[in-house]
């Protein structure tokens, strides 16, 4: 059972500490990592959220500190940034929510996805069926039907 006060002390420390990452797929995908001297914390961190401690690997600098880390990958990270989001701050938070965004695309298979990968909504107004199975974004559609246009355009007046 965790309590608040650890998911606190958590949230605190990986805002100190950590960085998220709420990349796609192929950008490595969602993650949550913390590098630190000390082991102690990180095996706190994998008690209560799982994930995986790697090192020490040989730190930079002058007097270099072995340095451990700690990852959590995938839908678990997403779990993560949710569990601590509101100890976050700003800035971190700001982090935290592209994460969950991350994941809300790509974390589930397209049809249960609420957003496109541009991130506008499939409300019944901007999605239309094709074939009446496929989904798309009528925004995207718009917003690609004016690149053509402004391409077309541009290809014009350089004749
Ligand atoms: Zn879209």
């Amino acid at each position: 059972m965790i309590e608040v006060k650890d998911i606190s002390w958590a949230a605190g420390f990986i805002e100190g500490e950590g960085s998220f990452r709420g990349g796609t797929w192929k950008q490595g995908g969602m993650a949550i990592t913390v590098a630190q001297c000390e082991i102690e914390p990180l095996q706190k961190l994998k008690g209560m959220f799982g994930g995986s401690i790697t090192g020490p690997r040989p730190g930079k600098g002058l007097r270099p500190k072995p340095i451990y880390y700690w990852g959590i990958y995938g839908q678990r990270a997403a779990a993560v940034a949710m569990t601590i989001y509101t100890f976050l701050f700003s800035k971190r938070r700001a982090q935290a929510e592209n994460l969950i965004l991350a994941w809300k695309n790509t974390g589930i298979p397209y049809k249960y996805r609420t957003h496109c990968k541009y991130g506008h909504e499939f409300t019944p107004e901007n999605t239309k069926s094709v074939n009446g199975k496929h989904r798309r974004c009528i925004a995207c559609d718009k917003r690609l039907s004016m690149k053509r246009t402004e391409r077309r355009r541009a290809k014009k007046s350089l004749a």
